[in-house]
């Protein structure tokens, strides 16, 4: 065990403040990685401050880590020193059970080993995340970042990125489809880049008109301000598929009557709140509504490969450690365009 710098949540609601935790040394199939960029997701805000009451303290957040490799177990043999690499949402998952068989492990029937408020492989010492210098994983859940993405702007993928990938590619997006990004944040933003990559015609629902110009750039090719009614009515029976990454109730029943016949809304975001649906949204043009979450190793690797294909990286606002708190108030007030990331060289002191 060694001392590694971090920053953390001592007990629920406190800020965040420079702490110190202890990583395992490494084993056979081990990497370890030093960190270079964190990015932070709004979930980090939620456990942090216990919103979900299924926080552990002290908590280390962060599962958008990016590094270099600086040594690699007798046994590794996908990474090396030098390599840059990614760890996203898990750091291990129980490898036998069928969602893990299948390349799933984020739906793994035993529960994945959280990158953070979560638990090692020994089911009792926890895990910290990426607000720190250092971390230890197992080489098999580490990701390989390639080699023309900046790594502080490759960060976000590692959540938001897959996030939104991972159910383009489920439900097949390809060249026409009619998608629609529902809300533009850290993943609205994402799912525009990688729907329009993926050759598909992109709208934006959005409550403003404030990222209009942001939307068109990322891809779109329409932006629809909600506030106006008469969108709903105007693009009735028009989207094959709705990806919701909205983190709060939205009328689920209207943003449905814009989907046409058979098509999906897949749903991204928790709201802390149940929403309520009518089934006849879903009954009268055979709708259905899904959740999705994550994606698993291979995916992610896909994923970074594909974005590495299309040039696409996450638009960030880099910010030292100190400045996480006023980072977090600001996500909760929507006000970041469109992911922090933290430049983890500001704990290197
Ligand atoms: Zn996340
Ligand atoms: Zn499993």
């Amino acid at each position: 065990m060694h001392p590694i710098n971090a920053y953390a949540a001592e007990k629920a609601k406190a800020p965040l403040k420079s702490f110190v935790i202890q990583r395992r040394e490494p084993g056979p199939h081990d990497v370890v990685i030093e960190i270079l960029y964190c990015g932070v997701c709004h979930s980090d805000v939620h456990q942090a401050r216990d919103e979900w009451s299924n926080g552990t303290f002290p908590m280390v957040p962060g599962h958008e880590i990016v590094g270099k490799v600086t040594s690699v177990g007798s046994s590794v043999t996908q990474h090396k020193v030098g390599d840059s690499v990614g760890v996203g949402c898990f750091v291990d998952s129980c490898r036998v059970c069928q969602p893990c068989k299948s390349h799933l492990q984020q739906y793994c029937e035993k529960g994945m080993n959280l990158t953070y408020n979560g638990v090692e492989k020994d089911a009792k010492t926890p895990t910290y995340g990426g607000y720190s210098t250092e971390i230890v994983v197992d080489e098999n859940y580490v990701l390989r970042i390639p080699s023309n993405l900046p790594l502080d702007k490759a960060a976000p993928l590692l959540c938001a990125g897959i996030t939104t990938y991972s159910p383009l590619r489920q439900w097949k997006i390809k060249t026409g489809d009619k998608v629609a990004v529902v809300g533009l944040g850290g993943l609205g933003h994402m799912a525009v880049k990688l729907a329009a990559a993926m050759g598909a015609e992109v709208t934006v629902l959005s409550t403003s008109n404030k990222k209009k110009d942001d939307a068109m750039r990322f891809g779109a090719k329409n932006f629809l301000n909600t506030s106006d009614e008469s969108v709903f009515t105007n693009h009735a029976n028009y989207f094959d598929f709705m990806i919701n990454t909205a983190a709060g109730n939205i009328d689920l029943g209207k943003y449905l009557s814009m989907i046409k016949l058979d098509g999906t809304m897949v749903c991204v975001g928790v709201p802390e709140s149940p929403g309520s649906l009518n089934a006849s949204a879903l009954i009268m043009k055979r709708r259905s509504i899904a959740g999705s979450l994550i994606g698993g190793l291979k995916e992610t690797q896909e994923m970074l490969d594909f974005c590495s294909a299309h040039n696409i990286t996450s638009d960030i606002e880099l910010i030292p450690v100190e400045k996480i708190n006023e980072a977090y108030d600001r996500m909760v007030k929507g006000d970041v365009r469109y992911r922090f990331v933290i430049d983890i060289n500001s704990l290197r002191k």
